[in-house]
């Protein structure tokens, strides 16, 4: 394999390989640079981004297919950069909210009992995670309420990308308080990429082996092997699940299990443009509709108009969206479709131009949208984030607490771990 000469040390190897430029791997790769390291960073896909990923071409306008919100803790670089390089920030913190219930809207009786729902759902959770109790968030949480079924799903495959059987109330707990709660015009994908430019990263090179039997590691790719003093792994407990890249020695097997603990839950997005048509609703608010208690509940919320795009984007997740994702864009389409055609009629169809939905199962590079401690588990995220042999570093989003699951946990992930790579390596 060729490098680039920045990334060859004295040796003629770089000192550290990054596996995958995603937020992760782009933030470990800067930093260890400037901490004075060479590095290569090997992607397996033909762009950089992971899971941040903006593309212009079927809408005309920019569309995350994964990470739309910048969210994380006040002070995430992510945010400071989107303003030095000159991308528009909407907060979208006090977003306002349509809740339907079948083909009209809720009355303030309804709305008030919508209320209670959240509010009883989530002091339910809370006092969970207060007294550390790690169990399915479905057997803590009143399930009997008019709108249960909607803030349960919400919160759980909407938000943490699985059902509310499957989700730990201590991986809920523990996630970090929001203080960047921001959409962003040119796409959160395009902000990544930007961060990422100038790097060396070979694209198209999947990592099909790590072996860290010697000194350092040599890690294999179908273009050659790079030796290194150590690496940071940063792809996916999915791909890490999958078996696609080979330890040897194999994995300790609590490293395994921790794997196994962290598995993928899905979100899926699908983006319906229209010719214009509002449907009476605002720009870059969202869209929500009453669901029975039996779940997980066949739905779909939406963002609407953001940034006055002619777009509602579609969210659904869990084992709906594993469905829904199996059986492909246009069916998922069309379930969106009716889904508003049940609230506004037929004429939602005459307005309607084109649609998408993503697909992240399929994705070989991601094989899911992100990981959820399996209830009774959190504790694996910190398991997952040891390092083994202090050559082969994890970081990526699964390890990012308190902001896991997030691209900009996964860029404070990656920045810390290099940082220990670099005070390892001295
Ligand atoms: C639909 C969806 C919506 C989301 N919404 C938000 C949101 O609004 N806000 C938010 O903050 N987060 C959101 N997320 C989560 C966010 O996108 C991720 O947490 C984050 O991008 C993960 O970054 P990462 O670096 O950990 O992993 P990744 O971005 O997955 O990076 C890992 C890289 O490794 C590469 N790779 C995989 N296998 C190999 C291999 N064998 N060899 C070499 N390279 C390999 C991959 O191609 C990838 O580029 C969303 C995710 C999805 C899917």
């Amino acid at each position: 394999m060729v490098l680039p000469s920045s990334a060859l040390g004295a040796s003629g190897n770089p000192d550290v390989v990054v596996v995958g430029a995603g937020s992760a791997g782009l933030a470990a790769a800067r930093t260890l640079l400037d901490e004075g390291l060479s590095i290569v960073v090997l992607e397996a896909a033909g762009r950089i981004g992971g899971r941040a990923w903006t593309e212009s071409d079927t809408f005309g306008v920019p569309f995350d297919h994964g990470c739309s919100w910048v969210m994380g803790p006040a002070d995430l670089p992510y945010v400071a950069m989107a303003r030095e390089w000159g991308f528009t920030l909407h907060n979208h913190n006090s977003a306002g909210e349509s809740v339907f219930v079948g083909d009209r809207k809720a009355t303030g009786q309804e709305s008030r009992e919508y209320d209670r729902a959240w509010e009883a759902i989530n002091s339910a959770l809370n006092k969970a995670g207060r007294d550390g109790l790690d169990v399915a968030a479905s057997t803590v949480v009143p399930s009997d309420m008019q709108f249960s079924g909607v803030s349960q799903t919400w919160i759980g495959p909407m938000d943490f990308a699985v059902d509310f059987d499957e989700l730990s109330t201590l991986d809920n707990w523990n996630f970090g308080d929001a203080g960047a709660y921001y959409m962003i015009r040119e796409g959160y994908g395009a902000l990544v990429s930007r961060d990422g430019s100038g790097l060396p990263v070979k694209l198209n090179t999947p990592v099909t082996a790590i072996d860290w039997s010697g000194e350092g590691v040599a890690v294999e790719t179908p273009s050659g092997t790079v030796r290194a003093r150590a690496c940071i792994v940063t792809v996916s407990t999915g791909v890490l699940g999958s078996g696609d890249i080979s330890f040897a020695p194999a994995l300790p097997v609590w490293k395994q299990e921790a794997i196994d603990r962290l598995p993928m839950g899905l979100l899926m997005k699908i983006a319906l443009e229209f010719d214009g048509e509002r449907f009476g609703l605002g720009d870059n608010n969202w869209l929500t509709y009453h669901v029975e208690n039996l779940l997980p509940a066949r739905a779909c919320y939406f963002l609407t108009f953001p940034f006055s795009f002619d777009l509602m984007i579609g969210f659904t997740g869990g084992r709906f969206g594993r469905e829904l994702a199996a059986a492909g864009s246009d069916a998922a389409v069309d379930f969106a479709l009716g889904e508003l055609a049940a609230i506004f009629g037929n004429d939602v169809h005459k307005h309607f131009v084109r649609g998408l939905a993503t697909d992240w199962d399929s994705n070989p590079w991601t094989r899911g949208a992100y990981a959820a401690a399996v209830p009774g588990h959190h504790g694996a995220r910190d398991e997952l984030a040891r390092p083994i042999a202090d050559r082969v570093f994890f970081a990526g989003e699964a390890t990012a607490a308190p902001w896991y699951q997030l691209a900009g946990g996964a860029w404070l992930n990656g920045r810390s771990v290099a940082r220990e790579v670099a005070a390892t390596l001295s």
